[in-house]
Order: C-alpha cells, then sequence, then structure tokens
C-alpha cells in the first residue's frame, strides 16, 4: 500500500508491460442550494480541490484530479470535456462506461440526467449519438452509408438494488444472473434489449422505465436512491464487411454517504450495507487499475463483475465525483475526495492557493473514534 503509482508506471516501462487505460476522475462540485450564509467550505482552482482539515484547522487539505468543475460549471461543459470524446470509441467497437459517484444530495442524477431545460449526460449522450453516426460513417474508408441499416443502437436499462440485478424495462423479482461469453464479454442473461432508432425512441422508453427505479426515504434526503441505476447501450456499426460491437454504460451510482448518519436501521441497513459492498469494491477496483495492480477485484460486487469488460484493459471510462459545497456535508466530502483521489497534501491555510471559509471550530459532528479516523483517511 505504501508504494506509489510513479514507482509502478517506471516499473512497468522498465518491464515492457502494456499499459491499461486509467479511470479519469473528475470533481463536479454542485451550487450551493440556497442563498442563505450556511458556510461553503469547498474550494476549487484549477485542477485542485481544498477543503479545511478537520484534525488540524491550521491545515488544508489539497486534492488533485483530472479535471475539476465548479459551480458555474454547466452540463455541456462536462459533456464536451469528459463524455463526448469517449463516443467516437463505441463506435469503434470499444466499450466505455460514465459513472457518476457521490453522496446523495451532491448532484448525481443533476449530472447524468439533468432536468428539461438543462440536460444531463444521459440524454446528450443519446442525442449525439444519433447525430453523429451516419457523419462517423462517412469518415470510416468509403462513402457515407445509409446510418440506419449501417448502425444499430439497443437500449437497455437495469438497476442493482442489494446486489441484485433487475431490468427496468421489464420489472420483476428475478435476479437477473450476469455471464462471461467465449469472447470474455460480460452480459446480463434474459436483459431487454430494445432497438432504438432515433431520441424520440429513447424518451418513449426511458421515461415510462424511470418511474420503476426503486426509491426510498432516508433522514438525509426523501429521494435517495439506495440503488445502482444503469443504462446500457450497444452500438453496433457495419464499415465494409465488419461490424464493431461496442458498449456504453451511463450510471447513476447509489448515494455514498456514511449509513451512521442517516439513521438507517433493520431493512434499510441491510441495504446499505450492499451498497457500501458495491461502492467498497467500485473504489479498489479503479484503485487497482490505475496503479496497474496485478490483481483487479471485479467478481466482489455485481456492480464490478458487469462493469469488468467496460472499465479497466482498452476500455474508457470516467468517474464524475460530485460534491456539495456547504459546511454540513463536510464529512461526506471528506470521504468523498479521499475515495476520489489518493492524490492529497497538506497546505498550511494561511499560505493556501486556495481560499476555502473555515469554521472557528471543526463541526461537533466530526469527531470521530479514531478507528474510524484511520479508516476513511487512508
Ligand atoms: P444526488 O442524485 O446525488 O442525490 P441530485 O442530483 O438529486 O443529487 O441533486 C440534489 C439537488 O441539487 C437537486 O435539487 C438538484 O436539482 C440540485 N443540483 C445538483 N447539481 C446541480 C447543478 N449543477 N446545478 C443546479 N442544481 C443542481
Ligand atoms: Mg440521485
Amino acid at each position: 500500500a505504501s508504494r506509489k503509482p510513479l514507482d509502478m508506471v517506471m516499473e512497468r516501462k522498465k518491464s515492457g508491460e502494456k499499459r491499461q487505460t486509467r479511470v479519469k476522475v473528475v470533481i463536479r462540485v454542485r451550487p450551493p442550494l440556497t442563498q442563505d450564509n450556511s458556510k461553503i467550505c469547498v474550494g476549487t482552482a484549477g485542477n485542485k480541490v481544498e477543503i479545511f482539515n478537520h484534525r488540524n484547522i491550521k491545515e488544508n487539505l489539497q486534492y488533485e484530479f483530472s479535471s475539476v468543475f465548479d459551480k458555474s460549471s454547466s452540463q455541456r461543459e462536462i459533456f464536451e470535456v469528459c463524455v463526448k470524446p469517449l463516443l467516437g470509441h463505441a463506435i469503434k467497437g470499444e466499450n466505455v462506461s460514465i459513472f457518476a459517484y457521490g453522496p446523495t444530495g451532491a448532484g448525481k442524477t443533476y449530472t447524468m440526467l439533468g432536468t428539461e431545460e438543462d440536460p444531463g449526460m444521459i440524454p446528450r449522450v443519446m442525442h449525439t449519438l444519433f447525430q453523429s453516426l451516419p457523419a462517423h460513417c462517412g469518415t470510416a474508408a468509403g462513402p457515407a452509408l445509409n446510418a440506419a441499416s449501417d448502425h444499430k443502437v439497443s437500449f437497455s436499462f437495469l438497476e442493482i438494488y442489494n446486489e441484485k440485478v433487475q431490468d427496468l424495462l421489464n420489472p420483476s423479482e428475478t435476479d437477473l444472473p450476469i455471464r462471461e461469453d467465449g469472447n470474455h464479454n460480460i452480459f446480463v442473461a434474459g436483459l431487454t434489449e430494445k432497438v432504438i432508432r432515433s431520441f424520440d425512441d429513447f424518451k418513449h422508453l426511458f421515461g415510462p422505465a424511470s418511474k420503476n427505479r426503486t426509491m426510498a426515504a432516508t433522514k438525509l434526503n426523501d429521494r435517495s436512491s439506495r440503488s445502482h441505476c444503469i443504462v446500457q447501450l450497444k452500438v453496433d456499426s457495419r464499415r465494409g464487411n465488419q461490424v464493431y460491437h461496442g458498449k456504453i454504460y451511463l450510471i447513476d451510482l447509489a448515494g455514498s454517504e456514511d449509513n451512521r448518519r442517516t439513521g438507517n436501521i433493520g431493512i434499510r441497513l441491510k441495504e446499505s450495507g450492499a451498497i457500501n459492498k458495491s461502492l467498497f469494491v467500485l473504489g479498489e477496483v479503479v484503485d487497482a487499475i490505475n496503479n496497474n495492480l496485478p490483481r483487479i477485484p471485479y467478481r466482489n460486487s455485481k456492480l464490478t463483475r458487469l462493469l469488468q469488460d467496460s472499465i479497466g484493459g482498452s476500455c474508457h471510462a470516467v468517474m464524475i465525483t460530485n460534491v456539495s459545497p456547504e459546511e454540513s456535508f463536510y464529512y461526506d466530502t471528506y470521504c468523498t475526495l479521499n475515495f476520489a483521489t489518493k492524490s492529497r497534501k497538506i497546505v498550511n491555510s494561511n499560505t493556501a492557493s486556495i481560499s476555502v471559509d473555515r469554521p472557528a471550530e471543526p463541526p461537533k459532528s466530526l469527531k470521530r473514534s479514531h478507528s474510524e479516523s484511520q479508516r476513511v483517511g487512508g
């Protein structure tokens, strides 16, 4: 655990080992939701994010990411920078996954789904795909062919709830099995796949199916989702006599909040455990990929098993990590930033490059047991 990624890169270069595509991790800080003077505790500058250190108020914790999007960033900007460049890979027959990670209330659903006025990544991907498919066909060797017959987009919509895989286009209690074919493609056996030919086709399927999602109230947010919600697009493209099979996953992950704070008991606590297991394993998988470790623990959760052929290897993945700026979310933000990057340093708050509003004293809720601090700080 003490080995640094850089050492590993050097070792890999020496051994001439083939390098995996890293999972790109970006941060999005949502705008404050109210005008009141609830304190803001997250600062951003360039590709850095800073929060105060609750263990030593004179210090700030500074984290570095591929990109940082602050409160003024638009859906369009995030799409153009993080998502659109990946779509071409899917048309070339490679696998792509785009997921939103973060605690409840931090903006995952806003980022992935958005609103009618300001659509998120899912509708933008659909729109761009249908717009660009004929053009892409034209850039291949030879003249542009009829888009309708040369590309096929199949839409599936599923959720992983309590470590069970459920089909949202054909809801039932059945836990669908995740399997692997002879070419190491992962698939969900029995999952509904609908061919869609236009953005309207997508809207007709997606709108009603979204309502099938499992929602349960928690103390933190009554629209909190307990499930991982997954759009799967299969993109088949024919060029000459070759057909390329690409796959795109668009994932609104379950909330990553610390369940000890949400007052979850009984059945809810069991669900929380399952959600945390998948998210915990996802963290290990992303870490293993980005540090080029020999063993990647895909099989340890349903979510990572499903994503096995779509993150790591030659796949293209981006994790949009959502955080809230308000001090009341400090602990969630702290845990999320620690989860999202190991690239962290402590800076003196007086000389910090980013000014972060800080409380006179750490909030009381942050007084944690030693073992817990160790766990999240790791
Ligand atoms: P999550 O899915 O992570 O629980 P939501 O996406 O539901 O969080 O966001 C929580 C609230 O914040 C919602 O009311 C949402 O409309 C709002 N929100 C989130 N991100 C933004 C943003 N970038 N701009 C404006 N409002 C946002
Ligand atoms: Mg949500």
